[in-house]
């Protein structure tokens, strides 16, 4: 019988999360995402502060890039 890697109990059926790796069973995750509970909390609480400060930056550089090839083009 395989053993659940968060539970450790002995299950009919796990699955291997897609994300980290671990073998969890049915109530330790989500069978039909192939995800753990940690990973599924991860994904709910950890991807907005991510995006938003990504954005940021690349926002940032795009400004940054445009006002020095307009400085380079008054120098020529
Ligand atoms: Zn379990
Ligand atoms: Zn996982």
């Amino acid at each position: 019988m395989p053993v659940c890697e968060i539970c450790g109990e002995d299950v009919s059926e796990v699955k291997e999360c897609k994300m980290c790796g671990v073998i969890f069973c049915q109530d330790c995750g989500d069978f039909e995402r192939e995800l753990c509970e940690d990973c599924i909390f991860e994904m709910e609480n950890g991807e907005d502060e991510e995006d938003f400060d990504m954005d940021d930056e690349e926002n940032f550089f795009d400004e940054d890039e445009e006002d020095f090839f307009e400085d380079e083009d008054e120098e020529w």
